[in-house]
């Protein structure tokens, strides 16, 4: 559920957000999301809604009343499963003190909060609005509303850090309790204002310091690391992000939302994606982009997907989820395993530590 306004756009950020001039279109907006949902929750009739995302752009720039108000209409046109995960992005400089508590009581039970660093210096080269302090107000307002599910976004290889800065960031978020993290290096993307006119990062050597001894930190205070970029405490894995990388369907709702659902009769997957512009995605006229996979692209996607994940996967989730023979990757997959970058422990394929440094490799090879 894509809600595609920013306050402002960040110099490294090449989602689809908008910075906002005025006044927020909620109205039309809300009418345009509830038109997608019409047309979508047909397609997974008989199927139960596991999570639902609220991702931006900026969601907190919605109030409580706002997103209750979407919930309630999400229930009566969904089935939705009766311990649904209901995740909220929220930046900092973007609440108020009594904001999460507004948002718990409209259904919301977990937070991902867009916190990238506690240091006022850092946040500046980044280009956020947010500072330290509006970090720890935030902090507050999420434990004044008793919301302890709550993710902290964390970025490192910023502008100018060193790897003490970056280790000082990863002990004040595990200070702050949450159930889980996400620690993102910074990436220069095309299309960014950072890309444009770089800023000076810290190199790969200095970056994989960073990283390992953050990777220390974090599972020294008890979270385990199941993908790339998440950390998470027992039993507190964004169900959310796990679906999407363990390759399951999704619906697609807002501006350039992107969807993916599998017909389990025909074997056919599809993609689509609505207009990223949200003046053209509240139009009368939008149009949809719409793929049909080819057997090529379930192979690819399946292994980008599922190889970011620690747990691994078996002939079994291959088949289940892209309707292929196993025999079609068979071969790639001995490769990878006499190489060492993959462990094969009966039916189930893991990443090995080598493997795990070299993930992009083994996805590679599953390209057409
Ligand atoms: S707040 Fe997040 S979504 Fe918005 S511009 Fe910055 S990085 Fe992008």
């Amino acid at each position: 559920m894509h809600l595609p306004w920013c306050v402002k756009k960040c110099p490294y950020c090449d989602f689809n957000s908008h910075p906002l001039h005025g006044d927020l279109p909620a109205e039309p907006y809300i009418a345009a999301l509830l038109r997608d949902l019409d047309e979508q929750s047909p397609l997974v009739r008989g199927r139960q809604v596991e999570s639902i995302f609220f991702g931006g752009g900026t969601p907190s720039l919605f109030s409580g009343a706002l997103i209750g108000n979407l919930l309630e209409r999400f229930a009566s046109r969904l089935d939705l499963a009766p311990d649904v995960e209901v995740t909220m992005e929220a930046n900092p400089g973007t609440v108020e003190r009594d904001s999460f508590r507004a948002y718990r009581d409209a259904g919301v039970n977990r937070i991902s909060l867009g916190v990238q660093s506690f240091d006022d210096e850092a946040l500046r080269r980044l280009g956020r609005i947010h500072d330290g302090k509006s970090v720890t107000q935030a902090l507050a307002s999420l434990a004044h509303a008793g919301l302890d599910n709550f993710n902290i976004d964390l970025m490192f290889g910023l502008p100018g850090q060193s790897p003490e800065e970056a280790l000082d960031d990863v002990k004040r978020a595990i200070a702050a309790g949450p159930a889980h993290v996400s620690h993102y290096q910074l990436t220069l993307e095309p299309n960014t204002a950072f890309h444009r006119d770089p800023p000076e990062l810290p190199d790969d050597e200095v970056c994989w310091v960073m990283q390992a001894a953050c990777a220390e930190a974090l599972t020294d205070a008890g979270f385990g690391q199941y993908e790339i970029s998440a950390w998470a405490r027992p039993g507190r894995r964004c169900a959310h992000n796990l679906n999407y990388w363990r390759y399951g369907d999704f619906l697609a709702v807002g501006a350039g939302a992107h969807g993916k659902l599998s017909d389990v009769q025909s074997g056919v997957v599809t993609r689509w994606s609505a207009p990223r512009q949200p003046r053209s995605f509240m139009g009368r006229e939008r149009v949809f982009e719409r793929r049909v996979l080819t057997s090529d692209d379930l192979v690819f996607e399946f292994f980008l997907n599922r190889l970011r994940l620690r747990e691994g996967f078996s002939s079994e989730d291959f088949t289940g989820r892209t309707g292929l023979d196993w025999t079609v990757v068979s071969e790639r997959i001995d490769v990878a395993v006499s190489k060492g970058l993959l462990a094969c422990s009966g039916e189930q394929f893991s990443t090995t530590e080598l493997g795990w440094r070299f993930v992009n490799d083994i996805q590679a090879m599953f390209l057409p």
